[in-house]
């Protein structure tokens, strides 16, 4: 029997994306659609990741992360980029009532 001593790195990717039904304006802008890798329900993304990358629809996103924590000991990682990143701050905050101040930084 052989085994590796390294220990096992799993990366699993998931993309959030947004559920059809979640959409506010379809028709406005080229989405792709994939079926949400936890309840199934068609769910659109601005760009078509590969097939290795499971989709997972913001209805289910927090429940599905927090599954994976727990089951697999995930740690969560966010690769969004700083205009997503912004976009989801914007969202959280305006649903707080809060003012967004943004900040640059001058390196990348
Ligand atoms: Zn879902």
């Amino acid at each position: 029997m052989t085994q590796s001593l390294e220990p096992e790195t799993r990366i699993t990717k998931v993309v959030m994306g947004t559920r059809l039904d979640h959409v506010p304006a379809p028709e406005t802008q080229t989405f792709f659609t994939r079926l949400c890798v936890s309840c199934g329900e068609e769910t659109v993304t601005e760009v078509e990741y590969p097939q290795d990358m499971a989709i997972v629809c913001n209805v289910c996103a927090p429940a599905y992360y927090e599954r994976l924590a727990q089951e697999q000991h995930a740690l969560l990682a966010i690769d969004a980029s700083p205009e997503a990143k912004f976009r989801m701050i914007v969202i959280a905050a305006t649903a707080m009532n809060r003012t967004v101040h943004r900040l640059y930084c001058d390196q990348q």
